[in-house]
């Protein structure tokens, strides 16, 4: 009898032994998948424009370019979250310089960039909401590139990789219409328009880069619009679903 009951624990014991082995090989597999899909996830950096001093446009209703951009990133980023591995250049209420944004996605080596901005006009009708991929332009500078230069000139900074963007700019015009073509589906508020623009902002990102004007807060009727969280939510959705389109197209 004594025979059997040490054969029977032994068995036992191997049994135990075993579904624990099973259990750490489980558990390992698990923790290894999860850290495997977390480094093979796309990288996303949102850079929510201006910051601190520099406030950016002002709505006639008290609203700053800096705080809009900034929140509308954070909506974007947690609709992503599952997906992708999101990174904002900024995620309070301070100034960065221009290359210090770009070089945040460079070392990342992200693959898309996307710096949100709002635009202004002392016209108050002017209205509408425009993604810019980079685009040389010879001879005169557009408004985007002289403003960009101004900061870059009084700041006495340098981009370190500039007009590396050349070699990305037919997917970061791609990144641009399918986003413009999400957010036409879903927003009412103001038309999307997609523009090539020498943004110096872009120039030195090595990665499909784009810069949204997310429409004039200069604007009463679309600052109302933009201050309406529904309305913003909906927005981020569309620029989220606009991103995920362009990934299934480039890998
Ligand atoms: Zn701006």
């Amino acid at each position: 009898m004594s025979v059997y009951c040490n054969i029977f624990s032994t068995y036992r014991y191997i049994a135990i032994l075993m579904s624990f082995a099973l259990l750490v090989m489980a558990i390992t597999a698990e923790v290894m998948a999860k850290k495997t899909s977390y480094h093979n996830k796309k990288i996303i950096i949102l850079d929510p424009g201006h910051g601190g001093h520099d406030k950016g446009v002002q709505g006639m209703n008290g609203t700053y370019e800096k705080a809009l951009s900034l929140k509308l990133a954070n909506i974007i980023a947690k609709e992503l979250k599952d997906k992708y591995r999101v990174f904002l250049t900024r995620t309070d209420d301070y100034w960065l310089d221009i290359p210090s944004r770009i070089d945040a996605a460079n070392h990342l080596k992200a693959d898309l960039f996307i710096s949100i901005h709002f635009g202004g006009s002392f016209l108050h009708k002017a209205s509408g909401i425009c993604i810019y991929y980079y685009k040389e332009i010879s001879g005169s500078a557009n408004i985007l590139e002289k403003a960009t230069l101004k900061t870059i000139k009084s700041n006495n900074i340098q981009t370190q990789w500039h007009n590396i963007q050349n070699r990305h700019k037919t997917t970061s015009h791609v990144l641009a219409e399918s986003v413009k073509n999400r957010i036409n589906e879903h927003i009412e508020f103001a038309k999307c328009k997609v523009q090539g623009a020498p943004a110096l902002v872009l120039s030195g990102a090595d990665m499909p880069a784009v810069v949204m004007e997310a429409g004039y807060i200069s604007n009463p009727a679309d600052e109302k619009e933009l201050k309406d969280a529904k309305v913003l939510s909906n927005f981020a959705k569309s620029i989220s679903k606009g991103i995920e389109d362009f990934f299934k197209t480039h890998n």
